[in-house]
């Protein structure tokens, strides 16, 4: 029997060989998609100061706690606060200032009455601050006030290193007033593509040749995992022509360089000759449905990873053993977003950790799980048309309809 390496132990072996990049202060407006390299504590309460959240009339409760629309209280306006405004008076006894959304409650109010509780209820006739105003509904201290610290409070710890920004997390480190925040430097991976079959799209398809779809399934794979790729193209079946593409490599600075294709035991494989002559190369059989074959080793002391020329074991290598690769460069904690599903059909597996390609939907109470189509490692139509991955164990040849199975989106 071949003798075949599981995905854990190849993922391990692998993982040794890297380690956290530097650190870089980016601006905040840069840095969408970046990881932090350390924690992030407030600098600031949030809100800032006590504000009103409605535009209204900030008052004394004690003032209206009898108040009805049958015996309204009438309050003496003494200032008008917008948004943006300081408050430069204290509300005393029987007295008001008009406030806005957003605006400082100013000292000696307890509680805000929106417009709507008030005979004041048409901004657009009676802009002008009126003398005074009828309230006809009480409110309660702290009422239509966004205390100060409310979100949260100055020295609280906002985002742990590891964490990757989102749009609401730059929002929020503007909110704090950053200009600039340490991240993780992007991992710089270098992308070469092989075969002599392969055109690029908009050339006119001669006999025999297929359009390269590696290269960009491959490239948007590890963008999308955070890390900046240089294309090398495509190089043909023949040592020189690998050899050139890859003549620069020292000088580019890359984390890794991933190649597609030719590693195998084709006559016209040739990848695996010219890293050998200036490097060095493990190759597995990696216990894994499709992907089997990976290449893993250094080419002038870059690390190098060889993934399948099959475009969906190209694919499902990437996620299985490229991602995990840039998240330990970008110092983050592995997420397997594990769901699970019930089967609509019976599977069949050889016994390999399979993934294979299939259409979640939803019950109202379960994941079902059918399959996309041949799970053939050339055929990209049933990987487009699936939006998970199952994961059938190692070991396991066949589950029953009904049987229960793991799966992540795709
Ligand atoms: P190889 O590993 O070179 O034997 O390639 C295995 C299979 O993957 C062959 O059918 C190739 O034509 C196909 N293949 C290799 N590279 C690409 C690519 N960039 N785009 C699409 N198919 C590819
Ligand atoms: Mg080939």
């Amino acid at each position: 029997m071949e003798k075949l390496l599981s995905v854990e132990s190849a993922r391990k072996i692998i993982l040794e060989k890297f380690q956290i990049k530097d650190s870089l202060l980016l601006p905040v407006s840069e840095s969408l998609g970046r990881v932090l390299s350390r924690d992030v504590y407030a600098i600031l309460d949030l809100p800032s100061f006590n504000n009103s959240s409605m535009d209204g009339f900030a008052v004394i409760v004690e003032n209206i706690r009898n108040a009805s629309n049958e015996k309204p209280v009438e309050l003496m306006i003494i200032e008008d606060i917008a948004a943006g405004m300081a408050p430069k008076q204290t509300i005393n006894n029987l007295q008001a200032s008009r406030i806005m959304t957003g605006a400082p409650v100013p000292a000696g109010a307890d509680a805000v009455v929106p417009v709507e509780f008030t005979n004041f209820s048409d901004r657009y006739y009676q802009k002008e601050l009126p003398a005074s105003i009828l309230v006809n509904r009480s409110v309660s201290i702290g009422d239509y006030i966004r205390p100060q610290g409310q979100d949260i409070q100055k020295g609280e710890r906002i985002f742990s290193q590891g964490h990757q920004l989102r749009p609401q997390d730059l929002g929020f480190l503007a909110a704090q007033g950053f200009k600039k925040i340490e991240t993780v430097t992007q991992p710089v991976i270098a992308l070469l593509s092989s075969g002599d079959e392969l055109a690029q799209p908009g050339e006119v398809l001669q006999p025999g040749k297929i359009y390269d779809s590696n290269t960009i399934i491959i490239k948007s794979l590890l963008e999308s995992f955070g890390a900046t790729v240089i294309n090398l193209g495509i190089a043909r079946d023949n040592l020189e022509d690998i050899k050139n593409k890859l003549i620069n490599i020292q000088s580019m600075h890359v984390d890794l360089l991933v190649s597609t294709a030719g590693v195998s035991v084709g006559v016209y494989d040739f990848i695996r000759d010219v890293i050998l002559e200036d490097g060095s190369l493990s190759f597995w059989k990696v216990n894994m449905r499709p992907g089997k074959p990976l290449t893993f080793g250094e080419y002038k002391k870059v690390p190098f990873v060889g993934l399948p020329g099959n475009p969906v074991s190209a694919y499902v290598s990437t996620l299985v053993f490229i991602k995990p690769i840039i998240n330990q460069l970008l110092g983050m904690q592995e997420k397997i977003n594990l769901n699970t599903a019930i089967l609509e059909e019976e599977i069949r597996s050889d016994g390999r950790e399979s993934y294979l390609r299939a259409e979640i939907s939803f019950d109202q109470t379960n994941y079902k799980a059918k399959l996309t189509g041949h799970q053939g490692s050339g055929n990209i139509f049933s990987l487009v048309c699936a939006n998970a991955l199952l994961i059938i164990p190692a070991g396991v040849k066949s589950l029953p309809e009904g049987n229960k199975v793991n799966f992540f989106w795709i």
